[in-house]
């Protein structure tokens, strides 16, 4: 079904993206990063399991300089023969660059900062021992066989002359990709774009860019780094990561593909599933107005919005819930009108009169109101109670057609 062409949704001339969109997700290594979370060794390989079957083209794996058991899970997740490349971060350090070669990963992220901010306080580092340091680096995994990205740290309050030297330094010395960090988050759609146009214009390696979500403008930021060229994105599952967290994998790329008519190859109806694994898995929460994937993402309470949307879902939802493999749900509570009312018993093939249903309604509306959503059970005792048929028990009725 198409309704007007020339609406704003279907007709504004959208940014011009690349030919080439690269998901690098990093749920397990930013995502675990998040404060409190931690994936045991069989959830981490379920987790990268289900983010190659979902179509996720890279996997930061890890960061193996962490420990032992996360070299170890890297190592492990590196040979599971995965559709996916398995890619691990290291610091521009060679212990670091020896285990990522360990586990013999198909990239290594290697990163140094290059904002005087961590300079001085962090790394205790001049500028001239960051460029030997990240020249260095490149240099080993280069000489071992290893392909590096070099992505500097803190590139949105980096002096972009220094931050693109330092990228230029390692493109010369052999890296195979060069990328920027939004580590705070603090870069808004304008600054990614200056940044990523600025390094297109330098570089002949594909861009990545590793944003966070503090401003809540991470995947605007994202499309934005692709607008200004660049190719791979670094996402997160239900985009939880350090502090506010990073690109989300699902909001990404639905925008990607409605809002930019760009099919990256993921299966998207595989979303939700994966992000109840994640978050089950990392003991976290769903969010009910998670984007796609949480529960209220198709929900409907209202009474106005539920007669349009048993009338035509498209009234209130831009995408089928199917799609990402989530559901709809019609919710009682005290939004609620007849149109659910009736609809609830017709499915059960109850018949009603009018000022019954109106009397059900009003029950509904006074429990909502006490108390607020209205379950199945308590429905149907609304039910049976205005109907004075005791009798009615929705698990022995027919479904009607
Ligand atoms: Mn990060």
């Amino acid at each position: 079904m198409r309704f007007s062409a020339v609406s704003p949704y279907n007709a504004v001339a959208k940014a011009s993206l690349p030919e080439k969109i690269v998901i690098y997700d990093s749920t397990l290594r930013d995502g675990e990063q998040m404060p409190g979370v931690h994936f045991t060794l069989e959830q981490k390989i379920s987790i990268a399991r289900k983010l190659d079957a979902v179509g996720v083209h890279q996997i930061e794996a890890g960061f193996p300089a962490v420990s032992e058991a996360e070299k170890d899970a890297v190592k492990k997740i590196a040979s599971l023969g995965l559709g996916a490349d398995v890619l691990c971060l290291s610091r521009a350090l060679k212990q670091d660059i020896d285990a990522a070669i360990e586990c013999d990963v198909d990239m290594v992220l290697l990163i140094i900062a290059t904002s005087d901010l961590h300079l001085r306080y962090k790394l205790k580092m001049t500028r001239e021992q960051v460029l030997d340091k990240a020249v260095q680096a490149v240099e080993y995994a280069h000489a071992h066989g290893l392909k590096a990205s070099m992505s500097s740290e803190d590139s949105t309050r980096s002096d972009m002359s220094f931050m693109a030297e330092m990228l230029s330094k390692c493109e010369q010395a052999g890296a195979a990709r060069l990328g920027i960090t939004d580590t705070l988050g603090c870069g808004g759609p304008e600054a990614i774009h200056y940044i990523i146009s600025k390094m297109n214009e330098k570089s002949k390696l594909p861009l990545s860019a590793h944003l966070h979500n503090d401003f809540g403008l991470a995947t605007i930021n994202s499309i934005s780094a692709l607008g200004a060229g660049a190719e791979a994105i670094a996402t997160t599952v239900g985009g939880i990561g350090e502090r506010a967290g990073n690109v989300s994998l699902e909001q990404f790329v639905m925008a990607l593909k409605h809002l930019y008519k760009r099919d990256v190859g993921i299966k998207t109806e595989g979303l939700t599933d994966l992000t109840r694994l994640v978050f089950e898995s990392a003991k976290l929460p769903l969010p009910a107005n998670q984007p796609w994937v949480g529960p209220n993402a198709f929900s409907h309470e209202s009474g106005i919005h539920v007669a349009a949307v048993l009338s035509c879902p498209m009234t209130y939802e831009c995408v089928n819930p199917e799609e990402v493999g989530n559901r709809r749900r019609l919710v009682l509570g005290k939004h609620s009108g007849t149109h659910i009312v009736k609809s609830r018993l017709d499915e059960k093939g109850v018949s009603a009169s009018q000022e019954q249903i109106c009397d059900i309604v009003r029950a509904i509306k006074r429990a909502g109101e006490e108390h607020g959503r209205v379950s199945d059970e308590e429905f149907w005792t609304i039910v049976k109670d205005v109907t004075g048929r005791p009798e009615l028990n929705p698990d022995c009725l027919e479904k009607k057609g």
